[in-house]
Order: structure tokens, then sequence, then C-alpha cells
């Protein structure tokens, strides 16, 4: 193959599948036919000036995605574009943002125009300036607002910005509780830009919800109603995730009209291993192992491939071995694989994405966490370890490869989890079918309270008011009255207390204090975790990972909510063991299959992180479990459950003492599954199954949301618990083990060591579950 010649995806995956002892690894190709570009007209509007500038960066028309979600906003129509990665999404905000602040600036220059951009980090919102400030357009003053900018930069921001960069953070903590020293910006404030908004979900999804009503109602305090654009990844509805996070009717773009080439999605499942796992179980073979080989034989071909690979420690892992394969067999190309991750400076990046670009660099190692403010362009095929959490976000990591509308490969290479090993045998779960929904429930009473008070404290709440924090807000008010935290006045409710009502919400984490995470050597604090997880992550002897890079734990002190870590690079992973109890609150709904009771509603959850296992890194064998010694806590979270009478149990000669086993493989599964229909992370949930319930006197297995009041996910998996439930069930006929292991029953978190488990009962018990289930309605 020629220096930046096309690549054949048919000739790769042969290449790919041929060596000895790769037969069977590849699971499934889908090969997607090339798409042509549709160009339109400038709207007859843009500034001339824009027009020029884009031109002599080579856009000389835009494509017509770019050109309807642009018109939209120039007419007052809040709107979200949600096209393929790469698609230049960048540009529906940009061409009426910056022709509304050329066109309102005064005859001196003075500012009479405003746009604040969000990004949820401070990296793009800086990637973002750069490409901003490359257009060099005359007179634009742009620039970032964020934790690090100095008080002569905020000043100059409030009294000269027009276009500014900032994050969700930085409003909710500054911008809107100092919103009178704003005033002058908030007040000609014509366009918000919403950026990577599918990033907004879970918790974290319905805090952004609140700052961005909270938004709104400062705007509209200075008389400004700004037009909001977001733009997405590729997801389901996403008109309707734009108009819970902003609580506004937005109109959808969907209709991508750059050009893409074809583009194959190849499933990869890594075998078998001779190593055994908990109870004996085997284990497969690593994706970063697997990802090493496959990274090595690209680059021979001259294949410009990136890996995104979960942490800092794998991609060097990978870049480490992908050069030592190619030692053995191409000496002289070791040197053009390197690893990429966080922290590196932007000028260093810059580098690496023109090596990259320029073909001097063929194989590259990404941690995920650079899926944010990443701009590689000039790639022919994407490597995946593991299942990066949506489809979305797979045909997102695809996108990065197909350089100037060439054809490009996507390799996915499942982990040892139940998730990965269905999707690779079960290939119509992933292509074919609609995206995701972005999940999050903006209602939640820990999230919406403290912004309540946030809002009352930057001008107090009238009755009106309230319409826009949704229809529990009034309750939600009363409650805060009554425990005194707002004072009522014939003009409104007040926020009286001397402290920041705004420091009530932490909007990164989810309920009670977070742990400060303290390196030990320099005392810097390098994040924070949720207080609700911090058992199951920060445990003493925990192995940590932050932005890619690997940490130990060596306490947790629970009085001050502070954890000391230090760098190191242990060969395991760890992972702990939590034991869970949980008794039903209130159902709110429920449907019947048959005997069968499916239902969501409010749980009490009391779980105790016990101990945690340690594992070989790659192999992930078991090298042993430790005790550990954390108080119990209790949580109040929704959770959706399903009962099986025992009548039921008895009619299908289900024999009682399968029952526990059963239903334990059943529940590990079924948590793995979750995350294909409710977008989060199995860490995000968590599980309970039992022969027999004290609330319901019947065989009950509960899933619920890790997080204080809910997050969405579980009420997701009530209302599609047909398709769930059924590839739970695939998920662990299809497995090829024999009775059970980390790729269908087993769960890295069980705090009963995985026993019982019974997995041969699970898929029988499963089965008469769904007997009366609807059927799914057939794709139209
Ligand atoms: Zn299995
Ligand atoms: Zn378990």
């Amino acid at each position: 193959m020629t220096q930046g010649g096309p690549i054949s995806v048919a000739g790769l995956v042969d290449r790919l599948t041929r060596p000895p002892g790769r037969d069977g690894r590849l699971t499934h190709l889908e090969v997607l036919p090339p798409r042509f570009g549709r160009r339109a007209a400038w709207p007859t509007w843009t500034s001339a000036d824009l027009v020029r500038a884009l031109a002599g960066r080579g856009i000389e028309t835009p494509w017509t995605h770019q050109a309807v979600a642009a018109e939209a906003a120039h007419s007052g129509s809040h709107v979200v574009v949600s096209t393929g990665t790469a698609s230049g999404k960048s540009l529906a905000y940009l061409l009426p943002a910056l022709t509304s602040i050329a066109n309102a600036r005064g005859p001196h220059g003075q500012r009479g125009s405003t746009v604040l951009y969000l990004s949820p980090t401070k990296a793009l919102a800086q990637d973002q300036l750069n490409s901003l400030l490359a257009l060099e357009l005359p007179d634009l003053r742009a620039g970032t607002h964020d934790g690090d900018s100095s008080r002569e930069e905020r000043k100059w921001a409030r009294d000269h910005g027009e276009y500014l960069l900032t994050n969700p953070d930085m409003l909710h903590h500054s911008m809107l509780p100092g919103h009178a020293r704003w005033s002058k910006f908030f007040s000609t404030l014509d366009y918000v830009v919403v950026d990577e908004c599918h990033h907004y979900r879970g918790v974290f999804g319905a805090h952004v919800a609140q700052i961005l009503r909270r938004l709104r109602r400062v705007c509209a305090l200075y008389g400004a109603s700004p037009t909001f654009v977001l733009a997405s990844a590729t997801v389901a509805e996403p008109e309707t995730a734009a108009s819970r996070l902003t609580g506004l009717r937005v109109a959808a773009v969907t209709e991508d009209g750059s050009p893409r080439g074809q583009v194959a999605l190849a499933l990869w499942e890594p075998p078998f291993t001779s190593y055994h796992g908990e109870n004996g179980a085997p284990v497969r073979r690593s994706a970063t192992a697997e990802i090493s080989e496959l990274l090595a034989d690209l680059v021979i071909e001259n294949v410009r491939t990136l890996a995104f690979i979960r942490s800092r420690r794998g991609t060097e892992t990978v870049s480490l071995t992908t050069k030592r394969l190619l030692d053995e067999v191409a000496p002289g190309l070791s040197d053009r694989v390197a690893a990429y991750r966080g922290g590196y400076l932007p000028e260093e990046r810059r580098e690496i994405e023109q090596a990259l670009r320029r073909g001097d660099l063929l194989g590259l190692a990404a941690t995920n966490a650079l899926e944010l403010g990443i701009d590689i362009a000039g790639l022919d095929a994407v490597l995946m370890a593991g299942f990066p959490g949506t489809r979305a976000a797979l045909w997102q990591q695809v996108g990065r490869a197909g350089r100037g509308g060439q054809d490009a490969l996507g390799v996915f290479v499942a982990r040892d989890d139940p998730l990965d090993t269905y999707l690779v045998t079960h290939p119509e779960a992933l292509i074919g079918q609609p995206l995701e929904a972005n999940v999050f429930d903006p209602a939640n009473p820990y999230v919406l309270g403290p912004h309540l008070c946030a809002a009352a404290e930057e001008s107090p709440l009238t009755e009106q008011d309230l319409e826009m924090f949704g229809p529990t807000a009034r309750a939600g008010v009363d409650a805060l009255t009554e425990a005194g935290l707002l004072r009522r006045r014939p003009s409104g409710w007040f926020w009286t207390d001397r402290h920041r009502a705004s420091d009530l919400a932490d909007i990164r984490s989810s309920g009670g204090s977070p742990v400060r995470l303290v390196e030990q050597d320099t005392g810097r604090l390098l994040g924070t975790v949720d207080q609700s997880s911090s058992h199951g992550t920060a445990h003493p002897g925990a192995v940590y990972l932050h932005q890619g890079e690997t940490y130990l734990v060596d306490s947790l002190d629970l009085d001050d909510n502070v954890a000391i870590i230090r760098r190191a690079a242990p060969d395991y992973s760890t992972s702990a063991r939590e034991i869970t109890e949980i008794s039903i609150v209130s159902e709110t709904v429920h449907v019947s299959w048959g005997h069968a009771r499916i239902s969501f509603g409010d749980v009490s959850v009391t779980h105790q992180v016990v101990s945690f296992l340690k594992r070989r890194m790659p192999t992930g064998e078991v090298l042993g479990e430790e005790p550990l010694d954390l108080p119990e806590r209790t949580l109040s979270t929704k959770a959706v459950w399903w009962t099986l009478p025992a009548i039921a149990l008895e009619e299908a000669e289900l024999k009682a003492r399968d029952l526990p086993g059963a239903a334990h493989a059943a529940e590990h599964a079924s948590i793995g599954l979750l995350p294909l229909f409710a977008t989060c992370d199995r860490w995000d949930i968590g599980g309970v199954s039992t022969a027999q319930h004290l609330d319901t006197g019947q065989l009950t297995v509960f899933v619920y949301d890790g997080h204080p009041g809910g997050a969405g996910f579980s009420e997701r998996g009530f209302h599609a618990a047909a398709e769930w439930l059924g590839a739970t069930r695939e998920a662990i006929a299809s497995c090829r083990c024999e009775e059970g292991c980390p790729s269908c029953v087993q769960s890295p978190k069980c705090g009963n060591g995985n026993n019982p488990l019974d997995k041969a009962a699970a898929i029988e018990l499963l089965d008469v579950l769904l007997t009366h289930r609807p059927l799914p309605q057939p794709a139209q």
C-alpha cells in the first residue's frame, strides 16, 4: 500500500483475520454505504467578513445541515444540531452568533451583542477558542472564562467580551450568583451555545438543566431572551433531550449533509485463555492485549489507526506492546507508534495531531477521556477496547476514521463483561437500531432543591418563576421554606442565609459533601469523588484511575471526607464488593406480564462495601480478596423490580434450591445490560435479588439508581423492560462458557463472591418471566 493511499476495507479485514489462531474472533462485519455531501448557499444575512474568513480556511460553502440549523437560530428558533463526528456542527452556531456580534457593534467598536458558549470541559472551550481565533475576524473580542482566569481577564470579559467560552460550573458558582456585575453582558446576550450537550446526562444532566433555567431567569431580569443553539452527537430524539435540558421548545436538525466514505464496523471477541477466575470460571484474553496485535498489523499495512483505551496505563501498555511486536517483524516501524493522553500541553497535543495527519505517526493509543477536545483528522481505522457506553458514542468513535471522505474501518473489541459479549454476538443490537436518548431527570428533588435556593438568592422566587423549574418546584419550595432555608414574603421566596446558596449544589457529584482526593507527596487536590461512590472507588487499597493516571489509595478519612492517594503502577486492578439490602418505600407504577409484575418506585437501599478483589492486569486472573471495614450507608433512590409468585415457578418446575442462584445470576446480567438501554455505566446502578423478599413475599430482583433521588436509569429500565430483560436472557444463553463467567453472570462488584450463581436456572427463570411479555413492535 502506498503512503497515504486509500484503504480497502475488505483487504484489511482479511489481513486481520488471516493469522493462525484468529478464527472465530471476528463475529460480525457490517459495511455501511458511502454518503454524498450536499452543499447549501451561505445564508444571505451572513457577515461578509465571516464568509471571507471561512473561505480563507478552505470552507467555500456550508453543508445543508449547517445552513438549515443556522437559519433556524437566526430566525430566533431554539435548535439542536445532532449529526455525525466531524460534520462541522460548530458552523451552525458560529454563523448566526458571529454575524449578530458584527452587526450590533457600535460605530466605535462598542459591544452590542454577546454570545455565551458552554462546554462540559475547560479543554474543549480552549480548543474552540483557538479555532475561533484562527478565523482572524476583525475586532472580535473572544475569550475563555474559567477557574484559571485572572482577575484582569474576568474584568475584561465582563466589560468587553463579546464571545465568551465557559462551562456550567462557572455559570453556577460565579456568573449567576454574581449576575449584577455581569448585567451588561447578560442584557445583550443573543445566543447561548450548548456544545457536546449529550454529555449532560444522569445527575450531571439534571444539574445543568437547572443551571440553564437559572440562566434564562437572570437574562430575563435584564430584558434578554437569548436563542439556544445546542450541538449533540447523534442520539435518538435530540429535540426531547434538548428541550428537557433547556426547558424550551427546541427543533432538531438531524440530516447530515456532509460526505462520508464507506464505513465498516468489525465486531471482535477475544478468546478464552487458560487462566481461571473466581469459582474456576474461564477468563477471556483482555481487549488491550488483543488490540496491541491488531494495531501492529494495521501499522505494518500503513494504515493510520487510533486505538481508544480506558486508562492511561492501558494506552502505554498497548503502545509498548505494539512497539515490541513491530520490532520483531518490521524493525523501524516502532517509532511510528505512540501513546496520547490527557495532561499534555496543547502544543504537545498539536504536534501529535499533526504527525498523525502527515502520516509520520501511524498508530496511536489514546484514552477515551480525550474524546472531548480531540482534533484528530486523517485516520483510516479506529480500534475500541470495549463498548464506549452507548451506540451513539461507538459511532462517534468510529466516525473519527475516514479522512477526506475516504473509506474507514472501526473494530470494536469486547471486554470480558456481559454487555460487550452480548453486543459482539448480537450485532442487531448495535446496528440498525435507533441510537439511545440522553437520560436524565431534571425533577430529581436532590438536584432541584439546591438550585431553587440558588435561584432565590439570585433574585427572590415568584409563583410565576416556579413554572420554569417544573411541576415539582412548588413542593420543593414549600419543603425548603419548612426547613428554614427559604423565607416566604409577599413578594416571593427569599434566601436569607449568609452562606452562598450555590455552594449547596456540587454539580459534578450527587449528594453529600464530595470526598477530596489529595496526593500524598504534594498535598495537591487532584479531584473529588461522590460521597455515594467513595466507599466503592476510594477505599484503602483501591487502584484509582484519575484522568487516565493510576493511583493507589492509602487512606480514606470519612470524617473529613479526604482520601490520600499516591501515583503508583500496580500490576493489578481492584474492584470493591458490597452487600446490599433493599426495602420498598412505594410503588409508583407497575405492569403485569401474566403472573409476573414489573414495578418502578421509591426504595431505601442499605449497602456496605465489605472487601475488594485484586485482579492481575491484563490477564484478569484473580489474585485475592482483602476485607474492608467501612460503615453501612443508606440511600433513598428509585428502582425497577420484578417479581414472580411461587405458583409460576412451580408450574415451570423450577426447583426451590436453584432459585437463589438463578435470581442472583439474572440480577447480575441485567445490571450488565441496562447501560444498553439507559445510557448509564454499570457502576451507576446496583442490584439485589432474593428468592423471597420481605416486602413482596415473592422472588424479587431489584435494579436501583446508585444516586440519591435517582438518576432516571431505573425508570428507563422499567419502560424498556421487555427489550432489556429479553436481552439479558439472550446474553446469558449465548455466552459460550459452561457454568457462568464474567462475560455473562459474574459481576466484579458482587459482595457475595459471585455465589450462588446458576447460569442454566437463570435462563429458565427469565423464560418464565418473559413468557407473557409484550412483543416488541416490529421496526418500521
Ligand atoms: Zn459466560
Ligand atoms: Zn451478586
